[in-house]
This record gives structure tokens, sequence and C-alpha cells, in this order.
């Protein structure tokens, strides 16, 4: 690993942050270094701090420290994400026998320098014990291959050439902290610590020495992994065209998800991401044993995240899939072996402990792929990175002896640690969370609008519409968001919508919500109708919705979870308009499928509802397709210009009212929250039309 320290950034920053303490300048830089290396360190992984002095009201100055608070990762921090404490009290603590976790956060908040900072990490009394201004922690992938192997102190400290102590496995907390500062004085000389099966510590009086002294130890350690390594596992050139089919993957993913539900004691959806790639391929398409792999985590606060260990399928089944018989039985094996460690530490700890859901968030399944799961997408994100680190890491650790992970009990105390725990927080979960939905006709006016509530109600979404710059528009408006995919789909092509719900599956686990909403319309007198235009409007407002609802159906009972069927049909079902035939005729065959659905898919706990709308014009830059196509067409037919027809259609209802493509979003949120229990039910949005009520 090389040093990125510059001269030029550095001064960067101290320009920069000049506001600021010049040492909390340097201290953000050397933060961010380490922060941009992901084997160093992930999603809120690591700490580092930096003492100094400040100034109270009083003018009197004293002594603090600035530690990384929780919440903040080390490549984006900011000064506001290094809360300062007391330093001269926080070394007082030192005397103290023992305290409870819960005390020594109290000790850290009551002791800060601003009220409210965010809580400082849970480390900050190590960083304060020890005597060096500037300290940095990471749980760097080439200190843990080596401390997490059987011999692991001993190949550790021969990697380092015996300069930086190693201390054996302490739960982080109060006594580390203090193990840690006597191991440091014990060692004046040393440039730093490594904690066994945790980390890796290093100190110095400049910024700069500090971060080179880290660099330097992970070096060392990762050229002691090449000398010692025996063999390596490379990646088979193979493996990437050997892509299963997509039918044999989705299914799998739905059985997966049904399980995951069925043995959540909660009854919870959850969401699954299939990945087949570079940096999973290790565990999967290596000769590297897969025992490797079925095994503890590297760092103790991985648990939080990814659980113990993940689910290893193995099966006969020469696809490399298991049957949904072999899911069930490894499943119910895992679930149970989770709910007996839950038992045995219980009994171990004597604490009193409400058990954590026991599925496993990665499920490797060799020669495929791997699945993982989370509550929401950016869970799963943070899931893949860990556990793609963890592969090689271990992939390594058997490529130079047995990796071993720390003891159950360990881990235990770590996953149920009250302050690991406060890392996930306990914010209520969206209504439509951990839900994945796909809507046609997104890159619309209506249907951008629906993909904006459904993300902002917490549901996964895939947004289809034919390939084209409107696509792309709507790609590049939530190209942050993993929770959104665009996918260009011909609704009236079958093979095109089954890749399109596949894609919905591997990339989320399932489907939920289905919002039918892609539609054209023609405009012309009956006498004058070409066959083909009214073909037209019949394969995309009809036979698109019978495509996707059709192919959805397998989907919805593999899940057995229910799900909501939501047609965008139209005011025009109950009063048709002149000159309008075809669209009118399609929409109404629409309206009556969807209630051919409700009666089919009750039994499934599907919901199928329709939205009756009436002419709306735009949603913000995006402009209605359907009325560019026919406004000139409808507004000859009436005897007015274009401009003049959003008046006319506002002034046509009793609410005198202007539809808006938000009003029909939030009538799509209703449905799809399930709010009442309705099926077969026709919602209109349309201001009040008499000739369109219901009937
Ligand atoms: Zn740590």
């Amino acid at each position: 690993m090389k040093s990125r320290w510059n001269n030029h950034e550095a001064q960067s920053y101290r320009e920069k942050y000049a506001a600021f303490d010049e040492d909390l300048a340097l201290r953000i830089y050397t933060s961010h270094l380490i922060g941009r290396e992901p084997s160093l360190v992930l999603h809120g992984g690591g700490n580092t701090s930096v003492k100094s002095t400040a100034r109270n009201i009083l003018g009197e100055e004293f002594p603090v420290i600035y530690v990384k608070g929780s919440g903040w990762n080390l490549d984006t921090i900011e000064p506001a994400g290094f809360p300062g404490l007391d330093l001269r009290y926080l070394r007082k603590l030192r005397i103290v026998d023992n305290m409870s976790d819960e005390v020594m956060v109290n000790e850290l908040r009551t002791h800060l320098l601003n009220a409210s900072s965010p809580t400082p990490s849970v480390e900050t009394l190590l960083h304060a014990f020890l005597n060096a201004k500037f300290v940095d922690h990471s749980h760097a992938d080439a200190i843990l291959t080596l401390t997490n192997q059987l011999q692991g102190m001993e190949l550790i400290a021969d990697a380092l050439s015996g300069l930086y102590p190693v201390l054996d496995y302490v739960m982080p907390g109060f006594l580390l902290s203090k193990q840690a500062a006597e191991l440091a004085e014990q060692h004046p000389e040393a440039p730093g610590l490594v904690l066994h099966k945790h980390g890796l510590f290093t100190y110095a009086e400049m910024a700069q020495e500090s971060y080179e002294r880290h660099i330097y130890a992970v070096t060392q350690a990762e050229q002691a992994v090449q000398a010692l390594k025996k063999r390596s596992f490379t990646i088979p050139s193979h493996a990437h065209t050997s892509e299963k089919s997509g039918d044999l993957l989705s299914a799998f993913a739905l059985e997966l998800r049904r399980a995951l539900t069925a043995h959540d004691p909660a009854h919870r959806n959850w969401l699954i991401r299939y990945e087949n790639s570079e940096r999973t391929q290790v565990a999967t398409h290596t000769d590297c044993p897969v025992d490797a792999f079925d095994s503890g985590p590297l760092t103790p606060d991985h648990i939080i995240r990814t659980k113990e260990k993940p689910l290893v399928l193995r099966t006969d089944e020469p696809s490399g899939i298991p049957t949904p018989a072999e899911l069930e039985v490894s499943l119910k094996q895992y679930v149970e072996g989770y709910a007996q460690y839950f038992e045995h530490n219980v009994t171990r700890t004597g604490r009193i402990l409400t058990m954590l859901d026991p599925l496993p968030r990665v499920v490797i399944l060799p020669g495929v792929g791997v699945f993982f799961i989370g509550a929401t997408v950016q869970d799963i994100g943070i899931v893949g990175d860990i556990t793609s680190h963890t592969f090689r890491v271990k992939a390594n650790g058997a490529s130079i002896g047995k990796y071993e992970a720390l003891t159950q009990d360990h881990l235990f105390d770590m996953e149920y640690w009250s302050l690991e725990q406060a890392k996930l927080g306990k914010q209520a979960e969206k209504a439509l969370q951990r839900k994945a939905a796909l809507v046609t006709g997104a890159a619309g006016a209506i249907g951008s609008a629906i993909v904006e509530a459904l993300l902002a109600d917490g549901a996964c979404v895939v947004g289809v519409d034919l390939p084209g710059e409107q696509l792309g528009r709507l790609e590049m408006t939530h190209r942050r968001n993993p929770a959104f995919l665009a996918v260009a789909c011909d609704v009236t092509k079958r093979e095109a919508v089954s890749q399109a719900l596949a894609k919905c599956v591997l990339s989320f686990g399932g489907l939920d919500i289905l919002i039918l909403n892609a539609g054209i319309a023609y405009s012309k007198s009956l006498e004058h109708i070409p066959f083909e235009q009214w073909q037209r409007v019949f394969d995309i407002n009809l036979n698109g919705y019978f495509h996707f609802l059709q192919a959805a159906i397998p989907a919805f009972k593999a899940q057995g979870s229910g799900g909501s069927v939501i047609i965008n049909s139209s005011k025009n079902v109950f009063d048709p308009g002149k000159e309008f035939a075809a669209y009118s005729a399609s929409k109404a065959a629409c309206a009556q499928l969807g209630k051919v659905a409700a009666l089919e898919l009750a039994d499934i706990g599907v919901r199928v509802n329709m939205i009756n709308a009436d002419g709306v014009f735009t949603h913000g830059e995006v402009p209605s397709g359907l009325w560019r196509e026919i406004g000139p067409d409808r507004a000859k037919a009436r005897g007015m210009t274009v401009e003049e027809l959003p008046e006319f259609y506002r002034q046509r209802n009793l609410l005198k009212v202007l539809i808006t493509a938000q009003d029909v979003a939030k009538a799509v949120l209703f449905f799809a929250r399930q709010e009442t229990p309705t099926t077969g039910a026709t919602f209109p949005v349309d201001g009040g039309i008499p000739g369109a009520f219901p009937r």
C-alpha cells in the first residue's frame, strides 16, 4: 500500500479549514486518505482522533481531543463529525476499575465541548488514554488476514518485525481502552499497536507520521501474506461467461424471499440482490474450498451487518441452484443454529435480551453467485462491500494457512452490545420499505411522479419505459439512488417483459407492487381510424398490461406474501369521448382485465385496483407524451387551441381543479400501502365528473 500523503493537498486542507484548529484540518486530511482506501476501512469502520487545546467562554485554555463521531465515515468526514471532548477529564477516568457501556457513553456525552455534537466513537477512551497527538485506527484487510489465523498473534508480530505490540482480543469498551494504553506505555518506542482479530492502531505527534506508520504496517503485512502464500486462487476465465439462466436465478430468488419471510419471526419482506461479479467470484468460482467462507467475520463490528456466518447452499443439482426443498432444509438449520447460539449466550451471560432476527445476510451458491439480503438497499450495499472484502481476506487466509474467526461468545457479545446496536439506528421503517415496485411508462409525466412517490415512501423501484431520451432523463434524476433501476423495455414484447421482471427480482428480490401505467392515445373518428393505429393502441394499452400482469402472477405466487397491482385506467372508462374510440375501448378493456385479476388473485393475497384520472398534462419538466400527441386533435375536436385545453379540463370538473401527476401518485400510494382492505375498486382522480362516477 502506498502513502497518498501530498504536501499540496495537505496545504489545501489547511486553507479549506482555516476557520478551524490547524490540527483538525490535518486530521480531516489523513482521515480522508484512510477512508479512501476500502481495504483499510469500510462504511463507518475505523476511527481517528487528534489532541489539541481549546478555549472556553471564560478565556481559559484546556486540552481537548477531537474524535470521530458515530454516523460519520472517514472518507467524507467534516469538522462537525469530530466532536471535541475535555481531555483532562477523560484521562482521569483511567483510575476507575470498570464501567458499563451506558455509563461510559454518558461520561463522554457530558464532557463534550458542544452539547449538540454526535456521540463520539465507542473507542474514544482508547484514543484519549494514548499519549500521542494523532491516533489512527483501521480494520485493515492485510492485518486481519494475518491475525485471523490459527497462529495469528505470532504471524502478525513476525510480519511487523516485533515493532508493533499485539494485544490479545478484548471486546471494545472501557477495559480494552485501559489495556491498550498500558501496552502502549510498556512499549514507548512503538509506532502503534495491533488488536488481535480486530485491527490496527498507529500514533505520532504529526498527522503525516501517524498515517504513514499505518501504511507502513499494512504494507509489511501485505508483503508477509504474499511471502506466506502456498497457493493462490484465481478466477478462471470461464467464470465470466458461466451466467446461469435468468429464469432459474429469479425463480430461486423468489423462493429465497418466501423462505426468509416464513422464517422471520416478524414475517417481514426482505430485499435480496443477486451478484456474480469479480469481487464475489473468489468465493463462488475458484478452487478455494467453500468451507473457507463458511466462517465468522473479519472484525467484530461486521457482525451487526453480516451476521456471524453466511449461508452456504450446496446442491447436487447440475445448475448449482438448490431445489426449494434443499433451501428449506438449509435455511431451517441456519435459523435453528442461530436460536441455539442465542439461547446459549443468554444463559452464559445471564442477560435479558430479545433475539434479533435469525436470518442470514449473505447466501453463497458455489459456482453460481451470491445473494445479499437486507431491509433496505443501503443495507444490502454495505453487506455487499463488507462481504467482498471478507471473501478476499478469507481466500488469502486459506492460501497461507487456516482462517480463524473470533469465538462465537465474543461475537455474540458484540452483536448484542447496546452500543453496536445503536449504530444501526432504530428509526421507524417507511411505509413501503422492504417492498419492490415496478412501474411501466415510468418516464412519462404520471409515471415519473409515481416513481418519485414510491421512492420517497421507501420502496425500491424499477422504472420501465421505451429506450430513449425520456428514460435517460429519469435515470439521471435518480442516478444516486440505489433503490431505483431504469429498464428499457417495449411492453408489447413478451420476452422483454419477462426480462424486465427478472431484473426487478434479481436486483431487489421480488415484486410487491406492479403499476401498469404505460399508455398511448389516438384521436380520430371511428370512420377513419386506420386499423394499424387501432391495433397499436390496443397492443400497448391492453396487451402490454396483460403481458406484465400474466408474467407477475408466478412471482406473486412464489413469494407468498401477497401484493398490489394498480392499473392506471382512465376517466374515459365510464365517460368515453367521441373521436377517441381506440383509447376509450382499450382503457375499458384494461379496467375489465383488472376486475377479473382481482377475482383470480384474491386467493394469493394480491389486490388489484384501478385509478381513473382525468387530463394530466405535465409533471415538472416532463410533458405528458400522450397529450403532446393527441392535444392538437383533441383541441380541434373541442374547437379550441392546445393552450386552452388545461383550462377546459379544469372547468369541466365539479371541484374546478387541475389534476396533477402527484394527485395520481397519491392515489397509487394509497393502494400500494394497502391502507384499506380493497380490491377490484375504481378510484377517480378527476376533480369530480358526474358522467364518470364509477358505476
Ligand atoms: Zn475498531
